[in-house]
């Protein structure tokens, strides 16, 4: 199983990209070094998704987007009960979701100091 999650760092400028570009949105150059997201940041906001495909397990998703301490901007599931806009998270990778069997790993988002 794939145990971290890449962003893009440009070889020329160092600007960080996720999801990945195929230009470097700062400078536009192609050549790029794979850096973790991984640590804290910050909650920006969040929705909940009800209308999960029948896949799913859980009745519903809560989807949050995350500013890295690093600068970059994830979306990732939360895997908090009751969160609030501006609240610290860090970022674990694990299964969000199951498709024939298979697990789908992407970037979740607990509380900072619990799970
Ligand atoms: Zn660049």
């Amino acid at each position: 199983m794939k145990d971290k999650i890449f962003a893009a760092k440009c070889s020329s400028c160092g600007k960080l990209s996720y999801p990945t570009h195929y230009y470097c949105p700062g400078c536009g150059e192609t050549k790029f070094e794979p850096v973790p997201i991984e640590g804290e940041g910050k909650l920006l906001t969040f929705t909940r998704a009800y209308a999960l495909p029948l896949d799913y397990a859980q009745r519903y998703l809560t989807l949050g987007i995350v500013e890295m301490d690093s600068g970059i901007r994830a979306t990732g599931q939360l895997l908090i009960d009751e969160p609030k806009i501006g609240m610290r998270v860090h970022a674990t990778v694990g299964k969000v979701r199951e498709i024939s069997g298979e697990d789908v790993v992407g970037l979740r988002f607990g509380a900072k100091g619990r799970g």
